[in-house]
């Protein structure tokens, strides 16, 4: 399995090359290396036994060929075939081609051809329309050798190394090795499933008899792969429920009141029905770990507050009835952009104003002295609720007492650093709880997948009040016309967020997402199908300028970028906030959490260059009042790709159906891609939208481990082995127990 792939017959330096182009350095890469489809072949038999209706496949010499211009242009071969009948007779076909562009440069009299189609019968003679043709004159033994039927994997090529000569070298290893691929499961088990062993799969997938076989060999290793992943899962969950205790958190009816009286509102339904899981959650002594998907907007950030203070609420009760210094607890939010914690830390803090709860914030832009003296209240307790950026996970940020965790907009985080936060010491041995939440909402198979280690609550309702907001994409040549429309409606007291790719001339894309060295480079560009961005687009900084002297010139233009000193940003949010601002220009610092409920009106500036999910996220930033909101996408619609985008943001409002439409666009593999799942190793994307498979492999998983937890037992060796080795970096069985 580990033979370097050079050493494999029928490769050499030059192949070796190619196949490690293509992933493939190993004979063992080799064996896992799938057909993307198959080709299906017909047994080749002599003329005589064709029949009209069937596929055949028959060799044979061109005997004359016409080429007619009308009524359409057509080429005809007679063909004679190679074998004679019994009485020494040759039979014929005829042979036609439509549109034979430089076939009739090519089939040409006396040339040895064999030959595939459909056999019809016209004028008493056997023909057959636009045939498949092979031409066999000088042709190697293998190739002239008659065909016989069979099924021909087509595997990923490139251009010097077809797929023909890849399944030439797989047939050279794909026995030797199958004795050293480990069995998991018992034959009885898969029986059941009618599913194959991991040996008899891979044989069948690379040489499968029928389409049959290919397809349940197919299933077979997606249900391995799938299982090995959702035992990853399950070891997980079942260390978390096994190992350090969480501290039990109970929101009785006084605290819950006393958090709801923060509120200017009344939490929706569905609001509730999460903060009541997140309640039982709390209430026992293994840490919660929950996601929460909300559309952009349903208000996740209330429901974090509801979990942030159910911990430090718990602490100050105690603190009142015993009179003595502060024992406690305290929670954590941690987002993906210092502009997000911002927002967070100021709505948090006018929410919880007057209140005992102590909060603070901490990004990578806090230094010196103020992060010495922040750091050092985190450690002994002083403060309660920290909000931050990844700087919350640095080695200089211990915590007294951490029982719960909040990340905001988890899709913009690496799993890694998902998985450090978790890690990160509570202080006096506790592991604390842990509340994810996504705008991004994804089919319920891939998060089984994706967060497999997570239970899942849904907000699957708006605020009350809200209208759909209005979009409308146009093309750039229009946007006198659009700023020409918002003159109107900031006349009319509104305010608009105009978006654009760039800064300015210096940098060529923003850096909006704040994220730790070695996260993964999809979680720093997002979803977003980015083109290296030329410096020919429109940027903020100009734009503003623009704005302000030209275009809108009688109202207050601000700028906002995430190159701008934390002072800087914070001041001209407020300054928004407060409508000392008209318009802002920003770029995609602003595409997650900012809330201003009167922007009413957002032009996006070259909105072809966004990825669906981004547009949708930078939609959200309006719409939040009570008032119509409008997005106006402005774009170079000449791109089949950017137009198809657009128009799914004009057709969807809810992130859901944006979702679905990502995924027709982008494919699964590109969804579900490292930033989601953390994996690049999923070979079989779409199988996961399969109803069966992936429950069928996670039930399997979740028994597996509630009986054997560390994989202990002897039959379950090679499962154990495979699993460290594959998630080495987040399990570890040690710890399970
Ligand atoms: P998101 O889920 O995108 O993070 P936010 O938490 O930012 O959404 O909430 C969006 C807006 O809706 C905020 O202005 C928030 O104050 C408001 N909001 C949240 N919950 C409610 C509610 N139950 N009733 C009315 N307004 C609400
Ligand atoms: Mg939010």
């Amino acid at each position: 399995m580990s033979t370097p792939i050079q050493y494999a017959k029928g490769v050499g330096d030059a192949r070796a090359a190619e196949l490690i182009k293509l992933g493939i350095r190993t004979c063992g890469d080799l064996l896992f290396y799938l057909p993307r489809d198959y080709l299906h072949f017909t047994d080749e038999a002599p003329m005589a036994a064709m029949r009209a209706g069937d596929v055949a496949t028959v060799r044979g010499t061109i005997l004359q060929t016409r080429l007619h211009r009308r009524p359409k242009s057509r080429l005809e071969a007679l063909l004679e075939d190679s074998a004679s009948t019994p009485d020494g007779q040759h039979d014929r076909c005829v042979l036609t081609w439509f549109n034979p562009y430089d076939l009739s440069k090519k089939v040409l009299p006396g040339a040895l051809v064999r030959v595939t189609g459909k056999v019809t019968i016209f004028r008493n003679r056997f023909q057959m329309v636009q045939p498949k043709i092979e031409y066999l004159d000088g042709k190697d033994a293998e190739t002239l050798a008659p065909k016989s039927a069979r099924i021909e994997p087509v595997y990923p090529a490139t251009l010097d190394l077809p797929s023909t000569v890849i399944w030439r070298i797989m047939k050279g290893v794909i026995e030797p090795l199958l004795p050293e691929i480990e069995e998991w499961f018992a034959p009885e088990h898969l029986a059941e499933r009618s599913l194959m062993s991991r040996r008899e799969a891979l044989r069948k997938i690379h040489m499968p008899l029928t389409m049959k076989e290919a397809i349940t060999a197919k299933r077979s290793l997606a249900y391995h792969e799938f299982f090995l992943h959702q035992t990853a899962f399950a070891i997980k969950r079942y260390s978390q429920r096994h190992g350090s205790p969480a501290v039990q958190l109970r929101v009785d009816e006084a605290v819950d009141r006393r958090i709801r009286a923060l509120l200017p509102f009344e939490m929706t339904p569905a609001q509730n029905h999460v903060i009541q899981a997140i309640r039982k959650d709390l209430a026992w002594t293994k840490p919660m770990n929950r996601l929460l998907q909300g559309d952009v907007g349903s208000g996740k950030t209330v429901v974090a507050l509801y979990a942030m203070l159910a911990a430090t609420a718990t602490a100050l009760e105690k603190e009142e009835k015993s009179g003595k210094g502060f024992e406690g607890h305290q929670a954590a939010l941690m987002a993906p952009t210092e502009i997000l914690a911002e927002q967070h830390f100021i709505t948090l803090s006018k929410l919880l104003e007057g209140k005992k709860v102590r909060i603070a914030l901490l990004t990578g832009s806090v230094t010196g002295p103020e992060r010495r003296q922040i750091t050092s209240q985190i450690a002994d307790g002083t403060i309660n609720l920290v909000v931050g950026t990844h700087a919350l996970l640095s080695e200089d940020v211990r915590f007294k007492s951490l029982a719960m965790i909040v990340i905001d907009e988890q899709h913009k985080f690496g799993v890694e650093q998902r998985s450090a936060i978790r890690t990160k010491p509570g202080g006096a041995g506790i592991s604390p709880h842990m509340l994810v939440m996504t705008a991004t909402p994804i089919p319920r198979t891939l998060a089984m997948t994706a967060f497999g280690d997570l239970d899942v609550s849904v907000i699957d309702q708006l605020p009350p009040g809200r209208l759909p907001i209005f979009t409308k994409m146009t093309q750039a040549a229009n946007r006198e016309e659009v700023y020409g429309w918002l003159k109107k409606k900031l006349a009319a007291k509104e305010q608009a967020y105009v978006v654009v790719p760039l800064i300015d001339d210096a940098s060529p894309e923003e850096e909006e997402l704040e994220l730790a060295p070695g996260a993964p480079e999809e979680a720093v560009s997002g979803d977003a199908p980015r083109a290296p961005l030329s410096l020919r687009l429109r940027n903020a900084t100009n734009l503003q300028r623009e704005l302000q002297s030209a275009l809108l010139k009688e109202f207050r233009i601000g700028l906002l970028h995430g190159r701008m000193a934390r002072e800087t940003r914070q001041h001209i949010m407020e300054r928004f906030r407060q409508h000392l601002i008209d318009v802002l220009v920003a770029t995609t610092v602003i595409e997650v959490g900012v809330d201003v409920p009167n922007a009413t009106t957002m032009v996006i500036e070259h909105a072809d260059r966004f990825g669906l999910s981004q547009l949708h996220q930078l939609r959200g930033r309006v719409g939040r009042g009570s008032k119509q909101s409008t997005c106006v996408l402005l774009g170079d619609l000449t791109g089949d790709d950017g137009i198809a985008r657009l128009n799914a943001m004009v057709k969807h409002a809810s992130g859901f159906e944006i979702a679905e439409q990502d995924l027709k666009l982008r494919g699964m593999g590109q969804l579900i891609g490292t930033a989601q799942s953390g994996r690049t190793d999923i070979h079989f994307p779409d199988l996961l939208l399969d109803p069966i498979l992936l429950p069928l492999s996670r039930r399997d998983a979740f028994q597996l481990i509630a009986g054997d937890p560390r994989l202990l037992l002897p039959a379950h060796a090679p499962l154990r082995k495979q699993i460290l080795e594959r998630f080495a970096d987040t399990i570890s069985l040690a710890d399970v127990g």
